[in-house]
């Protein structure tokens, strides 16, 4: 007789299958195949409907991932830097959406960079999963703008310029979830992701993820030799559901904090070595300087500020109705209204 396969579901009743996407083609050993496994962990255990999802990318070997994570979602494969810029107007648009962005150093910190401060400091709703290996991978390994100075790929001379740490211009920018992890972490990463999922603004998840092909070398500070030994974890960190059960929450007891999140879930962070408080700035940047110069990766939750309004609210749309559902009744003001408003202008 044929024993009966039990098939676990999530809080909303679907299968990890139905989060699953195509087969990935990247290079076997990425670490952008391992951030795919954690989102599709991250929104199963969340038990977030797919198909309220939209997933953004934009291009480079990160941008090819959201083919192979949540099938079922919506998806937009934009030019070039330019995920932000079509995200803030999907999430503007339809409120209801919860915005994915996935993009990669090269991405973000150079063709992108524009789009992608500007998206910060307004505070777009949304998750924006940076990939940051270092090195563009699809045009055969050149350093890109986060390749710290000293840096060695595989092949050719160290890296001699400057790098943009991504996590520091978010947090001086206003960002309001602002946290690096590290593929090669499969837990606290998708802790890190289940938490910046509930969040209520822009959540950066910087995510060192080693590119096996053209800098996995020891000399390579982004390879996974190198994180490994070289990475200063703030703190242990556990994501705890709105209601939570009981074997949910993994972390030991202890000496944690749990910090509570938009939509009543928290993230419990466990003291390590360091006494860092999220809603400290100026700690967090202090913590990537030092950790910076002595050619180490701060890993952990860096930066969280929950009071600050999102862009849907600085604008003033309606929390109750996505523009996207107004009706053209709705969306024309009338003569009244316009008045009001051209009276307004003349003060
Ligand atoms: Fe990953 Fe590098 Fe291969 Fe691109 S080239 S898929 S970044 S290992």
């Amino acid at each position: 007789m044929s024993e009966k396969k039990i098939i676990k579901l999530n809080l909303i009743d679907l299968p990890k299958v139905d989060y699953q996407g195509g087969t990935s083609t990247l290079c076997p050993g990425c670490g952008h195949n391992q951030i795919t496994s954690c989102i599709v962990d991250a929104c199963w255990e969340n038990g977030i409907n797919p198909a309220s999802i939209a997933k953004m990318s934009g291009i480079g070997c990160s941008s090819k991932t959201p083919a192979y994570f949540l099938g079922k979602s919506h998806g937009f494969n934009t030019v070039h830097g330019r995920m932000p810029s079509v995200t803030t107007g999907a999430s503007v648009v339809n409120s209801e959406l919860i915005t994915l962005g996935v993009s990669g150093d090269g991405d973000s910190a150079s063709i992108g960079i524009g789009q992608f401060i500007h998206a910060i400091r307004r505070n777009v709703d949304m998750v924006y999963i940076v990939e940051n290996n270092g090195v563009y991978g699809l045009t055969k390994g050149q350093y890109s703008a986060t390749a710290e100075k000293g840096s060695k790929k595989k092949k050719g001379g160290p890296n001699e310029h400057q790098p943009i740490d991504l996590c520091a211009m978010a947090i001086h920018l206003g960002g309001t979830f602002v946290a690096r992890a590290f593929s090669g972490a499969k837990k606290s990463l998708t802790s890190l992701l289940q938490a910046a999922l509930s969040h209520r603004g822009f959540a950066l998840v910087d995510v060192i993820s080693p590119c096996v092909t053209f800098a996995n070398n020891d000399e390579s500070m982004h390879s996974y030799s190198y994180v490994k030994a070289h990475e200063a974890e703030l703190h242990t960190i556990g994501y705890i559901p709105p209601a939570p059960a009981p074997e949910s929450i993994e972390i030991p007891p202890g000496e944690y904090r749990d910090i509570q999140l938009h939509d009543g879930s928290s993230i419990r962070l466990e003291k390590v070595d360091e006494d860092h408080d999220p809603s400290d700035k100026g700690n967090a940047l202090r913590l990537l300087h030092e950790a910076g110069e002595a050619g180490n990766h701060v890993t952990g939750l860096l930066h969280l500020d929950t009071t600050k309004r999102t862009l849907v609210d600085q604008l003033g749309i309606s929390s109750e109705k996505a523009l996207i559902d107004l009706t053209p009744e709705e969306m024309r003001p009338g003569p009244d209204v316009l008045q009001r408003i051209l009276a307004d202008l003349r003060r």
